[in-house]
């Protein structure tokens, strides 16, 4: 089982994604970067924003660790949300994923996956 947390750009969740009901359904029908999971269960255990620009993800996500190991549901892998690749693509987002995917590995211990959702 795969223990899973999304992490969406908080400048265009709810503004793109009403509800981030895209990733729900992709994850229902393990769509787009969620075909990993075919022979594994996906169990999604958070959802939260990137921590806001300038690209706060760090301070975000150890505060997630802090939360989710106090309620015994620690992570596994992380998705940025396609939302989060396409800030990044598309709109002067300041992270650089390939930092950041260091950093998230390195030094927090997480797998890290860009992008969730293929449409
Ligand atoms: S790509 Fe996924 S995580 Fe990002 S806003 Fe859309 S549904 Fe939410
Ligand atoms: S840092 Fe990037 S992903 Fe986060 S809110 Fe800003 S533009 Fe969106």
């Amino acid at each position: 089982m795969a223990n899973v947390a999304i992490l969406f750009c908080k400048r265009i969740q709810d503004h793109s994604c009403i509800a981030c009901a895209k990733c729900h359904k992709a994850m229902d029908e393990l769509d787009g970067e969620f075909a990993r999971y075919a022979d594994d269960e996906l169990h999604l255990v958070a959802m939260t924003d990137c921590g806001d620009c300038p690209g706060l993800t760090i301070p975000r996500v150890k505060l997630l660790r802090e939360v989710t190991g106090n309620l015994g549901r620690p992570i596994d892998v992380i998705h940025l949300g396609t939302c989060m690749k396409l800030a990044m693509e598309t709109a002067d987002c300041p992270i650089d994923f390939d930092d950041l995917k260091i950093m998230l590995e390195r030094d927090l211990g997480y797998e890290v996956v860009l992008g969730t959702h293929s449409y």
